[in-house]
Order: structure tokens, then C-alpha cells, then sequence
């Protein structure tokens, strides 16, 4: 069965962010909302929590992209430089690669 894409059936309200990631617009559903709290970005899986929220795919290599162009002062409105290692721990990807041994 296919549903007709018939004008006016989305709903009146579908919200829509931009990902800080890649920078393209995604159902909220499909991303990650992040909260900028203590100094440190936190993941915020539910939604719930107050002050300002950024919006990522749950995509390492968004959050990647994200870190790397330090979009934070931006979609927290703060100067400070924050710890992402919660959200780094999230992905379980090596956030500080050390130089691990062995790897050779
Ligand atoms: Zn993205």
C-alpha cells in the first residue's frame, strides 16, 4: 500500500533542525540533541534538558566535522572552549588518539 503524498498530510508540525555537523536540515527526530552544560557538551537523548540545544547526527563523522570547525560559540552562544569528551565516549571513537601501541 502507498500512501499519496497529498498536500497538507505532514502534519502541522514536523520540526526540522540543521545538523552542526554537515550542516544539513533533518527531521529533530533523526538527530542528536546536544546541551552545552558545566563546560562540558552532553548528549541529551531525551530531549529534556534546559539551555541550549545543538542538533547532531548520531554520525561520528558529523561530530567529527563539528569539533573540527569548533562550532560551538556558535550553537551555544559561549566563548569558552567546552569538553567534548561525553559526546566522544557516546561514539566510542579514540577522541585523543595518544599514539596507541601496537597499532602497527
Ligand atoms: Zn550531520
Amino acid at each position: 500500500m502507498r500512501r499519496h503524498a497529498r498536500m497538507g498530510v505532514r502534519g502541522p508540525s514536523r520540526p526540522v533542525r540543521t545538523c552542526v555537523g554537515c550542516r544539513s536540515r533533518a527531521a529533530q527526530s533523526d538527530l542528536m540533541r546536544l546541551v552545552a552544560s558545566s563546560g562540558a557538551v552532553l548528549p541529551d537523548p531525551a530531549g529534556r534538558m534546559p539551555g541550549r540545544g545543538a542538533y547532531l547526527h548520531a554520525d561520528p563523522r558529523c561530530w567529527e566535522s563539528a569539533k573540527r570547525r569548533r562550532v560551538w560559540s556558535r550553537a551555544f552562544r559561549t566563548a569558552q572552549s567546552l569538553d567534548t569528551s561525553h559526546v566522544d565516549a557516546l561514539f566510542g571513537g579514540p577522541a585523543r588518539v595518544g599514539g596507541a601501541p601496537g597499532s602497527r
